[in-house]
C-alpha cells in the first residue's frame, strides 16, 4: 500500500493563461466570420406605383375598372398594364336571374339553386353620391 505519490504536480501553471488568447482569437474570429450569408435580394420589378391589380374572377366587387379595348378588369383605377388603355369605372351587379333580386356576390344565389348573373355597368369617372336612398 503505497499512497505516498504526490500528485500535485506543480508544472501546470501558466499553461491556462497561455491557452485563453487562443481560444479568444478563436472566438473572436467565429464572430467576425459571418455576414457572408446575409445578402439582401433587390426588390422583383414591381413598381409602388400603379398598383393596379387585374380580378381574374368576380366575386364581390362592386366597384372595378375595365379595359375597353381588352375587356381585363382592375381593382383600382389606371391603366391596362396590357395595352396602356384608360381603365373605366364600372359597377358590378350580382342579380339572380329568377327574380331579377340582387344577390352579395358571384356564383349560387342564397335564394335559389342558379347562379347569380354578373352585370356591369359602366359609371362616370368621378361617381358622385347618390341622393335620396333611405
Ligand atoms: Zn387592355
Ligand atoms: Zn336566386
Amino acid at each position: 500500500m503505497n499512497i505516498g505519490q504526490n500528485a500535485l504536480g506543480a508544472g501546470s501553471r501558466g499553461t491556462w493563461a497561455a491557452m485563453w488568447p487562443a481560444s479568444a482569437a478563436l472566438l473572436l474570429l467565429a464572430v467576425a466570420l459571418p455576414g457572408c450569408g446575409a445578402r439582401s435580394k433587390p426588390a422583383a420589378g414591381t413598381p409602388a406605383t400603379a398598383a393596379a391589380n387585374e380580378i381574374q374572377e368576380l366575386t364581390n366587387q362592386t366597384l372595378i375598372y375595365e379595359c375597353p379595348r381588352c375587356g381585363m378588369m382592375f381593382s383600382a383605377a389606371g391603366t391596362c398594364t396590357m395595352d396602356g388603355d384608360s381603365l373605366v369605372a364600372t359597377r358590378v351587379d350580382y342579380l339572380c336571374p329568377a327574380d331579377q333580386k340582387p344577390v352579395e356576390h358571384s356564383g349560387r344565389c342564397p335564394r335559389c339553386p342558379m347562379n347569380a348573373r354578373v352585370e356591369k355597368t359602366a359609371v362616370a369617372a368621378a361617381p358622385a353620391p347618390t341622393p335620396g336612398t333611405p
